[in-house]
């Protein structure tokens, strides 16, 4: 049988503190309309990227609502992955010639189909989550009763075509599919129902829990910071598409204008993400060349409680992506009323609307100047700071995003 991750149950009714009570009504309306349904998230890595962040905190919540929710893994080994990640880079516009290979293709669908022979399947909704499992109901024909939702967390609005080819039709053997705007949806995309959807963080996990930010500072001190200087802080995956070098050279220039600038890139290595190490080895070098410079990773005991601290505790969040399905990240700074500077893709702007849009950034001398202007401007960073929260609060917490899942699967079950 694949994985199946433990978790608890949580209650809702913690976000009648922050969320509107309508949201909060609905929510729970949904959840006693859908009780005791079986829905099941399916994805390839319990640890390291915003699909497994999401559904820590999502499932317990279904659960408090009174649906039977279980969140199931696909096994790959290090091939596979390497397939995977090639599919995952399409998606967001990188060739990916292998895929005219007939042994590449045969080895993403053997994969496919032995986890479909694993696969737990007494449920009566699955949510596939992104292109690694995209084939498993392909090799379940016979089970026709659930319904299947299949859910894009990458900027594919402009995949590369041999790839697109290859996953579309078993993509659209799904009943549904969800990307993050309307602008991710694949133009020759055919499918009934097209749901768009942004993702969104919980309040109330370790990662995005209330801290004082003393504490914070304290942390950061305790792993070498000088808490007298300015602090700036990228976290995530290692991954070409978050653009390292691009923070890494925007730090070395806004450095010249602020010195004693210190930077922090916090990253982690996913298991269904193989470039990762190599990425990682490159970063940690130009690290050694700079005592201001540190890097840190899941494998080093950076946990969500020291992700917490670190976005609380920067002066500005950097978030330099060039392609980014949303960027949980920046929710999570925001939501700190951190103040973010981040690269103008994906679902980005979604979240940087208003003030916050001025910086968006689509350059290394943009994002410099921007750090700059923010490090010696600190009034406009708590002005950011608290539209930020504002923006997360009102769009990008949890509940909203259970209650756009559960209006879906009520109209694809005929409501
Ligand atoms: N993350 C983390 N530690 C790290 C790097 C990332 O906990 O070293 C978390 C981050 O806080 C966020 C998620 O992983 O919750 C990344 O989600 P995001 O949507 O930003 O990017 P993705 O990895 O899905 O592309």
């Amino acid at each position: 049988m694949l994985h199946k991750i433990s978790l608890g149950i949580s209650d809702i009714d913690r976000y009648r503190r922050v969320c509107h009570r309508e949201l909060i009504d609905e929510v729970v309306s949904l959840g006693e309309e859908l009780k005791g349904l079986r829905l099941c998230h399916i994805n390839s890595t319990p640890f390291g990227g915003g699909v497994a962040e999401l559904l820590v905190s999502f499932i317990p919540l279904l659960r408090g609502l009174g649906i039977s929710a279980d969140w199931q893994v696909i096994r790959g080994d290090h091939r596979f992955f390497t397939i995977t990640k090639g599919l995952h880079n399409a998606l967001q516009g990188a060739p990916f010639e292998a895929i005219k290979k007939e042994s590449i293709r045969r080895a993403y669908l053997a994969n496919n189909l032995a986890n479909a022979r694993e696969l737990d399947t007494d449920y009566d909704v699955f949510i596939i989550n992104d292109p690694q499992p995209a084939a498993l109901r392909h090799f379940l024909p016979d089970h026709n009763s659930a319904k299947w939702i299949w859910r894009c967390h990458v900027d594919s609005s402009q995949p590369y075509d041999m790839v697109w080819n290859f996953l579309r039709p078993y993509i659209e053997g799904h009943d549904a599919a969800v990307f993050t705007t309307r602008e991710f949806v694949p133009k020759d995309l055919c499918l009934a129902r097209i749901a768009t959807m942004a993702p969104a963080i919980c309040a109330f996990t370790s990662k995005n829990m209330f801290i004082e930010r003393e504490l914070c500072r304290q942390l950061l001190e305790n792993l070498g910071f000088d808490r007298s200087r300015p602090i700036i802080t990228q976290v995530s995956r290692f991954d070409r598409w978050k653009d390292p070098f691009g923070t890494i050279a925007a730090y070395r220039m806004a450095k010249k204008k602020v010195p004693g600038l210190q930077l922090a890139m916090i990253g982690s290595f996913a298991q269904d993400d193989p470039e990762s190490g190599d990425m990682y080895a490159a970063i940690n070098t130009e690290a050694n060349k700079d005592g201001d410079m540190f890097i840190y990773s899941n494998l080093t005991g950076m946990g969500n409680m020291e992700v917490n601290a670190f976005q609380r505790a920067s002066d500005v969040v950097v978030q330099k992506s060039i392609r980014e399905g949303f960027g949980l990240v920046v929710a999570e700074a925001l939501w700190k009323e951190t103040p973010v500077v981040a690269g103008n893709a994906g679902g980005i702007p979604l979240q940087m609307t208003g003030g916050l849009s001025d910086y968006l950034v689509d350059s290394i001398e943009e994002c410099a100047e921007k750090i700059v202007f923010l490090l010696y401007h600190p009034e406009v960073c708590h002005r950011l700071g608290e539209e930020g929260k504002r923006i997360v609060t009102k769009n990008f917490l949890i509940p909203r995003l259970i209650r756009d899942e559960l209006r879906l699967i009520k109209s694809l079950l005929g409501g």
